[in-house]
């Protein structure tokens, strides 16, 4: 069987990289494990202009935050699916100096940040003492509905492949490579974590990190924004009425990537102090991350195998930065165009080459 691409992994970056090729009328075949924990299954789906305890203004931000709302909207609309909402976070100070931090960076002219108008509108649900500010444009990303509208469709056109693949059984011969009974022109890596043990690209400094979700039901909660504080409290429009995803922890040190018995107690006893009505605990997920030690993407083409090509390292930030360096790698792959320096695999060049 013949094909141009021969993709490996459908989380968001293999989503997007294989609607990108398809809009451009481009032949390609998805081989994905359907593995339940990974990073797109798990994550809140949260595109936010701002980051860390310091409010920085994330990297890319003017350009990366638009052009996600619009792709998932055209991929959602393509799909007759809902795959994205505008929800603005309220931020919940967990102390005086975090308070100081977010109204600095809102007197700095920080387009992101406000103090929030009505100070006791959330009074009725939650605990806080150091009042509450505002993130705005906040997107969420509905991955849960998304990935098996995608997965459908190109199990329809029969591009899907359902399978572990083995790269054992792949090879480069004459500008092609092949698998199985497939002779593709490039192969593309989007496959997360597991890339840390991909012999074409493991020697990137990749920095895996494990987090933990608590998916809940908290009835009367108001679906109308992501609330934050210590944990941050989503709703999930898609699993139903008054389901929410709370979540989450960053480990970077873990023995495996299962849930743990600490981040349930603690995020459990956590809430109770925070929300003043019941909730209930309906599942417990975790998984890792495709971080990388310098917080930019893997994206392009190997140095030395130039039919193999990877769109990885998304970190915690895979549903806004997939679809922009995915529709970048199309353009790469079609026509030739470069990759943004600072998430071009090219420099690590010399590292790829040994
Ligand atoms: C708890 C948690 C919360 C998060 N919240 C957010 C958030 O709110 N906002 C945000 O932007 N990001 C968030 N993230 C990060 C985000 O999930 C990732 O950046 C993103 O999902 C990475 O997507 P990916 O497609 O590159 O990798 P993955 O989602 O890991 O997808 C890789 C795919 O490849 C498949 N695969 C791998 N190896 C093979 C193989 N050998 N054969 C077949 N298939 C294979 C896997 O099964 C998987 O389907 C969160 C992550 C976690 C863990």
């Amino acid at each position: 069987m013949q094909t141009e691409f021969l993709i490996i992994g459908q989380g968001i970056s293999g989503t997007f990289l294989s609607y990108y090729l398809q809009k451009a009328g481009r032949s390609f075949v998805v081989i994905d494990n359907n593995d339940n924990n990974s990073a797109s299954r798990i994550a809140a789906g949260i595109i936010n202009p701002v980051t860390g305890r310091r409010m920085v203004t994330v990297w890319m931000a003017d350009e990366i935050l638009p052009f996600a709302w619009k792709a998932y909207h055209e991929i959602g609309h393509d799909l007759g699916i809902t795959a994205i909402s505008h929800r603005n976070i309220i931020d919940f100070f967990p102390n005086p100096f975090m308070r100081e931090n977010f109204l600095k960076r809102t007197e700095e002219g920080n387009e992101y940040t406000r103090a929030f108008p009505d100070q006791e509108h959330f009074r009725s649900w939650f605990n806080f003492e150091f009042s509450c500010g505002e993130i705005n444009p906040v997107y969420t990303a509905h991955l849960e509905t998304l990935l098996p509208a995608w997965r459908q469709q190109l199990t329809n056109q029969q591009s899907l492949w359902e399978e572990n693949f083995e790269i054992a059984q792949l090879r480069f011969e004459a500008g092609a490579i092949h698998y199985k009974n497939i002779k593709a022109g490039n192969i593309i890596f989007c496959d997360g974590p597991a890339g840390i043990d991909n012999p074409y690209f493991k020697q990137l400094p990749y920095a895996l990190n494990k987090g933990e979700a608590l998916m809940m039901e908290i009835p009367g909660l108001p679906a109308t924004h992501i609330f934050k504080k210590s944990l941050v409290l989503a709703p999930l429009q898609n699993a139903g009425k008054d389901i929410f995803w709370v979540g989450s922890n960053y480990a970077w040190e873990f023995d495996n990537a299962n849930p743990t018995k600490e981040f349930r107690e603690t995020t459990e006893r956590v809430l109770k102090e925070w929300l003043k009505i019941p909730f209930q605990i309906i599942d417990h997920r975790a998984g890792l991350r495709p971080a990388t030690l310098e917080r930019r993407p893997f994206v392009g083409l190997h140095p030395h195998y130039k039919q193999a090509g990877l769109l990885n390292g998304m970190g915690t930030k895979g549903c806004s930065l997939a679809p922009f360096f995915a529709k970048q790698l199309t353009e790469l792959l079609l026509h030739g165009k470069a990759i943004t320096a600072e998430a071009d695999i090219n420099r690590f060049q010399k590292i790829l080459s040994r």
